[in-house]
């Protein structure tokens, strides 16, 4: 049997010291079944080696997803910082395209100045140029999937999310459950409160979690203040949240399809105790 739900790390596992054009070897023997390119520093990946990591994962069998560069606000005040902005998705959107990456992930941008609404019709009004670009581009097969953001100056709540995704095709959410209860200082305690999400964002974006449209998860245990994010801590540090068991709970009894990509410092240790998780509760 398949499973529904697939594990691995945010970037290229901590004991592995080869090429990122061989890391699905490493990964599938490991026995994790998925992958998180980081460009979070810049996209620097040539197309001959993207090309040989797409090969690499396809050989292997690993569901591969691409992380875009931090600095991305697509709310920005300044022309230049959103031209730059909307540059940087689209090298992402090339890049991904030779990755074969069926995600591209990134955090839409800050508030600055402006109020949650003004942000979003900013960031909504940068998308839309962002498409026009990729369109003459010609670069056509990309799915961006914006991430619920840590941080409370940070544009990229649930509802934001959902609107940005339901607004513009070729858009699929990351959801970042670490950053959900970190801006919502611990708000994930049960299992209603998984399930609260996962019924907003099914209500609204009716192909998510299906074969062909998984849900793209992030989850590590985070360390919070009231402005939001602080620090990701391991998956054993279990004072911290949110509960990981309730999640794969929830997640299985709504038969969601999933990728976990595991974002705690130990990367791939810890993604193994969330796929050993998931398989005892099947
Ligand atoms: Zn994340």
């Amino acid at each position: 049997m398949k499973n529904n739900i697939l594990f691995g790390p945010a970037g290229n596992p901590i004991g592995f010291d080869g090429k990122t054009i061989d890391v699905c070897d490493y990964i599938r023997g490991l026995g994790l079944e998925a992958y998180e390119y980081q460009a979070t520093y810049g996209v620097r990946i040539q197309k001959q080696s993207a090309h040989k990591l797409k090969k690499n994962a396809q050989k292997n069998d690993i569901r591969v997803s691409m992380h875009a560069p931090y600095y991305i606000n697509l709310s920005a005040q300044k022309e230049d910082v959103l031209e730059r902005s909307i540059d940087r998705l689209v090298q992402s959107a090339r890049a991904a395209e030779w990755i074969g990456a069926y995600r591209i992930v990134f955090h839409p941008g800050f508030y600055t100045k402006y109020t949650p609404h003004e942000a979003l019709r900013r960031c909504k009004g940068a998308i839309s140029k962002l498409m026009d670009d990729l369109d003459s581009l010609g670069i056509k097969k990309f799915t961006f999937a914006p991430e619920t953001t840590g941080k409370r100056s940070q544009l990229g709540n649930l509802d934001e999310i959902i609107d940005i995704c339901h607004s513009f095709g070729n858009f699929s959410p990351t959801i970042d459950f670490a950053h959900l209860h970190a801006r919502g200082r611990g708000c994930i305690k049960e299992i209603d409160d998984y399930h609260r999400i996962l019924r907003k964002l099914g209500d609204v974006l009716e192909d998510i979690g299906n074969k062909t449209q998984p849900l793209h998860c992030h989850f590590t245990r985070i360390e919070y203040t009231d402005a939001g994010e602080r620090k990701h801590h391991v998956l054993n540090e279990t004072e911290y949240g949110p509960p990981l068991d309730l999640l794969l709970e929830a997640l299985i009894e709504c038969g969601w399809h999933a990728t976990i990509i595991c974002e705690t410092p130990f990367l791939e240790r810890d993604a193994l105790i969330m796929q050993q998780t998931y398989q005892s509760l099947l």
